[in-house]
């Protein structure tokens, strides 16, 4: 077995890439051509699908409705300053789009993705989707079923419940005859 170009992990036989899946993503992201046509297509759904963009607007406005007519002002403000004095100069510029940076965000929405799921049972989720080839709302509802404390966990309780009821009634049918 041999391992990754770029960070030397073991693949597994059926790689053909010659790099895992980390650094896989990794290149995909760094590369301008992807993020151009990335951008694109944001661009064409947004032109194409009235409601996407009117849902996107919509949750905009409920965030900003949250806010006192102050914060809003004060937020707006925020904005304009960050724009001319922060954002514009080259050397941000440049740090916000390096690959560290744009891998660091990744790793933050990963976290909000996976929000659901506790922190020691990812690893497994990740291996349900990926190896097992699992559909992601499936493997979820496999992990929650396995979380106490869940809805899922709690409705598995009532079934395994349920079902006891049934077999002890029908041993108890049974055994009358
Ligand atoms: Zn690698």
């Amino acid at each position: 077995m041999t391992g990754c170009l770029d960070c030397g992990t073991a693949l597994g036989r059926r790689n053909v890439s010659g790099r895992c899946r980390t650094c896989t993503i990794k290149r995909v992201n760094a590369c301008p051509a992807t993020a151009e046509k990335r951008k694109a297509g944001i661009h064409a759904k947004l032109a194409r699908d009235p409601d996407y963009r009117a849902a996107l607007v919509r949750r905009a406005v409920t965030l900003h409705e949250k806010l006192t007519p102050e914060q809003q002002e004060a937020r707006r403000l925020h904005g304009i300053r960050q724009r001319v004095t922060v954002l514009s100069r080259p050397d941000v510029q440049a740090r916000t789009h390096s690959p560290e940076a744009r891998a660091k965000r990744g790793r933050s929405a990963s976290a909000t993705w996976l929000s659901w799921c506790p922190a020691d049972r990812r690893e497994e989720y990740r291996r349900l989707i990926r190896s097992k080839r699992i559909p992601a709302a499936e493997a979820r509802a496999i992990i929650e079923a396995e979380v106490a404390g869940t809805p899922a966990a709690a409705r598995r309780e009532v079934a395994t419940h349920q079902l006891q009821m049934r077999l002890r009634h029908e041993r108890d049918l049974a055994s009358r005859y």
